[in-house]
């Protein structure tokens, strides 16, 4: 198959990119995958260190993901989902509601991350409008977020560099500062702090959170921000704040759920629960394109009313609860919970740590090394003392992450963050290997 790469050009147009950066590198055309390795035509083999953006959950062709898909297609491919049920549908929601956080019990299908965080806007704003609060229009959110790519999503999202142009289109949100903990303003250490910069939410809360529906959250980790990481009482906190100003928690565990952060959920390791939570990334192993927003009864019953009240909600999807999709995501469950995944992977996540820390942890550009669960980031900076990050314009992650494909390595960063984001299977040699390759990538760019 060769020309791939050209006739690609052709036509397609790649999400995230500049597509100039083509002409230096080429969209490279994966044949196929097995576990944590993605093979190219030419035969190259590559480790997919970051789940093909975080969505593979047990690797690639599970076995068991493979056999529940193939089974599924021949029965039933997809049905209308109002009025309509099926078997998939049903196992799935029954298996989730026993491992999602205490209080959650309705779920809402969609197809994809952005999608389900438009219905949890949605979902919440009209609640409280049908509680006797049409006053509350506005969303709370933390600044560095994000939740996807849609209208709804960038408004409650960073305003960065792929946000600010759509300024106009967007909803007025209201921001409140995320901790940032590896430049804490507090010269604290994250773990041991009592969450000082909560304040910031307590002022803004105080000033806003009656004119608000809602606030969103990435649960202790702020993943497109650049795989910042904070503590967990920060989220039992906000629970708090949320509850004494009226306001619904949305938990987008879009990028965090079902063990990527060494518990099934990030909100596990607060020990309190959201008001709505969005899934979507892990959810079918990365298989198919389907996400959920799971709501309380207290939510779904401000919507249950007889027709003509015109209290119902009228958000739909076509694909909504897509069978193939349920069958790939029940196949997940049932590997997570018969092959013990998350008990694994936080013994192969010491060694992968370990590993990071001892190529990485002396180098002179490397800030800090910080993870949760198989999740490690690297923060690259010019100066270690400082903090003084490199100048953008230098794109010195973009320059490891080539150098890393050449050594058979997907490495995508974010800014100058490298992280490892592997899927929960990942084996403790391919851990190690990623690390050796990483290293490489690392001291070809920066010689320190
Ligand atoms: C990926 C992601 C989204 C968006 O999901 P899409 O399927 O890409 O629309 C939203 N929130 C978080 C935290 C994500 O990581």
């Amino acid at each position: 198959m060769s020309g791939l790469a050209e006739r690609d050009l052709k036509h397609i147009w790649h999400p995230c990119s500049q597509m100039k950066d083509y002409e230096e590198l080429p969209p490279i055309a994966i044949k196929e995958g097995r576990g944590v390795y993605l093979y190219g035509y030419d035969g190259k083999e590559y480790i997919d260190i970051v789940s093909s953006w975080w969505c593979n959950l047990l690797g690639h062709c599970h076995p068991v993901i493979n056999a529940a898909v193939k089974e599924q297609l021949d029965r039933l491919e997809h049905v209308i989902f109002a009025n309509f049920t099926h078997e998939p549908a049903v196992r799935l929601c029954e298996e989730l509601a026993g491992i999602v956080p205490r209080g959650l019990s309705k779920f809402n299908f969609s197809d994809n991350g952005s999608a389900s965080v438009e219905c949890a806007l949605k979902m919440s704003f009209q609640y409280q409008h049908q509680c006797g609060h049409p006053e509350r229009t506005r969303f709370l959110c933390l600044t560095d977020g994000y939740h996807g790519e849609t209208i709804g999503a960038l408004s409650v999202g960073t305003m960065d560099l792929y946000a600010k142009i759509y300024r106009p289109m967007l909803m007025d949100t209201v921001r409140v500062e995320a901790p940032d903990c590896y430049r804490c303003k507090y010269g604290l250490e994250r773990d041991s702090c009592g969450c000082e910069c909560f304040a910031a939410a307590e002022e803004t809360f105080a000033r806003h959170a009656r004119e608000c529906c809602a606030m969103i959250v990435e649960p202790l980790l702020q993943g497109s921000a650049g795989m910042r990481i904070y503590p967990p009482l920060y989220l039992k906190k906000l629970r708090a704040l949320c509850d004494g100003y009226g306001v619904l928690l949305i938990a987008d565990e879009i990028a965090t759920g079902f063990g990527r952060t060494g518990k099934m959920f990030a909100f596990d390791h607060a020990g309190v629960s959201p008001d709505i939570m969005c899934v979507s990334k892990g959810l079918t192993g990365g298989y198919l394109p389907m996400a959920i927003t799971v709501a309380t009864d207290e939510i779904y019953d401000a919507f249950y009313a007889d027709y003509g009240e015109g209290r119902a909600f009228m958000h739909s999807h076509t694909y909504s609860g897509n069978p193939l999709g349920c069958a790939a995501a029940l196949a997940v469950q049932k590997v997570l919970r018969e092959d013990k995944i998350l008990e694994k992977a936080a013994a192969v996540a010491d060694i992968l740590n370990a590993a990071l820390r001892e190529r990485l942890g002396g180098h002179p550009n490397v800030g800090e090394i910080r993870r949760i669960g198989l999740v490690n980031a690297v923060e690259l900076v010019r100066d270690r003392r400082t903090k003084e990050p490199f100048p953008a314009s230098e794109r010195t992650g973009y320059k490891i992450y080539k150098r890393a494909l050449d050594f058979g390595l997907l490495l995508r960063p974010l800014g100058d963050v490298i992280y490892f984001n592997p899927p929960l299977t990942i084996d403790p040699e391919a851990a190690e290997r990623a690390v050796k390759l990483c290293g490489e990538a690392v001291s070809h760019i920066l010689k320190g």
